[in-house]
């Protein structure tokens, strides 16, 4: 197994995984999604809200803000020492106090850790108008996007095959497929025409079929993926694949031991 970082920032990653088959890119890419455990509001209470907006309007709004995730701090409820009581390992307290004129943003909620906090300070919650106030306490805790999409660190996760284009030696570089290519990546170099970047091929097969003469071939490399890979603000992206490959260990060792006490 290979892995190439093509791009690599705090929210968004590419990169190519050879040598897999299609299982394992496929674990990886629904282990982002759903399996990686993330921190979102899970219930509040609310002591004031006057605002235009219903308690479950509001609730819905906090559960969907992005919380940076502390794995080393918080466990899943579900395996807290507490038995799913509450306690500062599994739960984390957030309160948030506006009166209008006001426009409350995430960044407004104040968290009792100081190392968790939102990911993101600009996410709109309500517009206060004179008078109006908002005033609610809020618990956060782990989950995984397999629960609910609140807890999903990883958004628009995805992979295509690499692309394997050739040229066969009928091919007279008449050019039609350079003008057809919707990515511009084909490029008449003397009497041949070559790949400026595979990567970034489209598999949309527009090439193929403006050839003539059938000298293009495009195929899928059924062991070679692209992937792109988006964080919600939960985990830096790169965080986010090491822990989705985590997941699979771990799920992979439970199987294994399973397996082996029925022996
Ligand atoms: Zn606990």
């Amino acid at each position: 197994m290979d892995v190439e970082i093509i791009e690599l920032s705090d929210d968004n990653a590419r990169f190519v995984l050879t040598g897999v088959n299609p299982a394992i890119a496929n674990g990886l890419r629904k282990s982002m999604l759903s399996e990686v455990p993330t921190m979102a509001i899970d219930y509040i209470n609310i002591y004031d809200n006057t605002s235009v907006l219903f308690d479950e309007q509001i609730g819905l709004r906090m559960g969907l803000i992005p919380i940076i995730t502390d794995l080393d701090s918080y466990v899943l409820s579900e395996d807290c020492d507490c038995n799913d009581e509450g306690c500062t390992k599994c739960q984390l307290t957030l309160t948030l106090s506006a009166e209008g004129p006001v426009m409350v943003y995430s960044g407004d909620i104040q968290s009792s850790d100081p190392n968790v906090s939102v990911a993101d300070e600009k996410v709109p919650i309500v517009e206060l108008k004179e008078r109006q106030k908002l005033v609610l306490e809020a618990v956060a805790k782990l989950g995984t996007g397999r629960k609910h999409v609140k807890y999903q660190a990883g958004v628009a996760c995805g992979y295509k095959n690499v692309p394997v284009i050739t040229f066969q030696d009928t091919c007279d570089a008449c050019g039609k497929c350079v003008d057809e290519c919707p990515k511009e990546i084909l490029r008449i170099d003397g009497d041949k025409v070559t790949v400026t970047d595979p990567l970034k091929c489209i598999l949309c097969r527009l090439c193929v079929d403006a050839c003539d003469i059938k000298a293009i071939s495009l195929e899928e490399d059924d062991s070679s993926f692209i992937f792109t890979a988006e964080s919600d603000g939960s985990y830096p992206a790169k965080e986010l694949i090491v822990q989705s490959a985590d997941t699979i260990i771990e799920k992979a060792k439970l199987l294994n031991e399973i397996l082996e006490s029925i022996e």
